[in-house]
């Protein structure tokens, strides 16, 4: 008997409360995951063994190799704080339990979930990444939130490359892995400086791990983001005369001119 409900698309207030999970999470909240590869990992412990230990990182504050990469992702205290401010009564729940009452993990040790916020629920899946104990536990539950919370698409732009796990020595990282996570932390540069930053201490690196299709790959999106960032700034100084144009074309494949 009513009319149907009203949608209001030209509103700019979110009518969807479920919004507030995809709003973009402001940098104080976005963590470092240093990322190594397999045979970083190995070098790092050797050097360990030999009483070596990297120079603590001025990035993450953590001991890894020094030409490891840098991911960004919301740590579970952030997460928290999101599904809190989304809907203060979210919940979760196994999807299984065991014969002893407890979260039933399946063959592969991963934790299934229900996520449920503001009413609508979805599942979640993670896994202990090779931790035992009670920190496997933890790590699943806190894996299986993450996943789900992605699935009302939290922090879907720092996520949409593949999940937060740090590859054991075992899955030793093909170095496309390598290119990809290259590529994820250049496209994640928000602002030039950091850009230019974070290719002036990887290149060297990634040009000694990476094969020469895969640095041409990195090469190339880095061509693409350096053109964005020249754009940008030309844009800004539209107004003032431009010293020289043609200069950002003197370049090597290696530098940035800026
Ligand atoms: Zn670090």
């Amino acid at each position: 008997m009513n009319a149907p409900a009203k949608i209001a698309p030209e509103t700019s207030a979110p009518i969807d409360p479920l919004a507030k999970m995809r709003e973009p999470f402001p940098d104080h909240q976005i963590s470092k995951l240093p990322k190594e590869t397999g045979a970083q990992a190995k070098q790092r412990k050797a050097d360990q063994e030999a009483g070596k230990w990297p120079a603590k990182c001025p990035v993450c504050e953590g001991f890894h190799h020094p030409r490891a990469v840098h991911l960004d992702y919301v740590g579970h205290a952030a997460l928290t704080d999101r599904l809190l401010d989304t809907d203060p009564n979210w919940s979760w729940e196994p999807v299984a339990l065991g014969p002893d009452g407890l979260p039933a993990l399946d063959r592969n040790g991963g934790l299934w979930i229900r996520l449920t916020v503001c009413g609508v629920t979805r599942l979640g899946y993670g896994d202990a990444d090779g931790k035992t104990g009670g920190n496997a536990v933890k790590e699943a539950i806190g894996d299986a939130l993450r996943n789900a919370a992605m699935r009302f698409g939290a922090a879907l732009d720092l996520w949409h490359k593949g999940d937060l796990h740090v590859e054991s020595e075992e899955s030793a990282a093909p170095t496309r892995n390598a290119a990809d996570m290259a590529i994820q932390l250049l496209r994640g540069c928000g602002d030039a400086g950091l850009f230019k930053e974070a290719w002036a201490k990887n290149f060297e690196g990634w040009k000694q791990l990476l094969s020469p299709d895969d640095y041409k790959r990195v090469q190339a999106v880095k061509a693409e983001i350096v053109a964005k960032f020249v754009r940008d700034a030309d844009e800004a100084k539209a107004r003032e005369p431009k010293p020289d144009p043609a200069g950002a074309f003197d370049i090597t494949d290696d530098e940035i001119p800026f």
